[in-house]
Formats: C-alpha cells, sequence, structure tokens
C-alpha cells in the first residue's frame, strides 16, 4: 500500500498558523511515534507510514494537543492526564463529524 499523502500542509489553531509537515523518517526513528505536536514552535509532524484512517486520528489528536496547550490546560489538570484526555477526546470528536456530516454542515454555516 502506498503511504497517504500529506492532507494538510497547515491549520489555523485558535488564530495560529500552525505548519504540518512529513516527520515520516524521524517519527519511525523513534519508535514508530505517529505523531507529534511542538505546540510552543506552531507545528506539527506525522508519521505518514500510517494508514488514511490512522492519520486523520492522529492528525486531530496532535490538534488537539495544540488546543489544549493554547487554551492552557496543562497548567489546570497533571500532566499524566494530558495524553489519555487527549486520546479518547480526539477520537471521541472525530467520530462524532464522521458520524454527523449534517452537524458538520450545520457548525459551519456563515450566519
Ligand atoms: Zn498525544
Amino acid at each position: 500500500m502506498r503511504p497517504p499523502k500529506l492532507p494538510v500542509k497547515s491549520l489555523d489553531i485558535l488564530g495560529k498558523p500552525f505548519a504540518v509537515e512529513d516527520a515520516t523518517a524521524v517519527l519511525e526513528l523513534e519508535d514508530g511515534t505517529l505523531g507529534k505536536c511542538a505546540h510552543a514552535k506552531c507545528f506539527i509532524m506525522l508519521n505518514l507510514s500510517q494508514n488514511r484512517a490512522q492519520l486523520r486520528d492522529t492528525l486531530l489528536h496532535e490538534a488537539f494537543h495544540a488546543i489544549y496547550s493554547e487554551m492552557g490546560l496543562c497548567e489546570d489538570i497533571p500532566e499524566a492526564l494530558e495524553e489519555t484526555i487527549i486520546r479518547r477526546l480526539a477520537t471521541g470528536a472525530l467520530n462524532l463529524l464522521r458520524a454527523n456530516p449534517k452537524l458538520v454542515d450545520f457548525l459551519m454555516e456563515k450566519q
């Protein structure tokens, strides 16, 4: 199977441009990590060796890490809980949006 292409090159996260980069070679050397968010540097690294379904989950997961940090949750919640909170909320949000395309249309209305 051919690895997926980079799905987006940047994301606007709370008004900040986050670069999204193919970091497959680097992340494969780090035990096959699927993605990373360097929120202070505003960039997300993706391992493109995963299939497209997993890549969606990973990209949203890393975006949630950025939101989590930008919203200051890391100051209020013990660090040990961040990964489990992000994993569950990002996967839950992805499934909610994919299962309810009319909800996505409603959320994207201009007025
Ligand atoms: Zn994570």
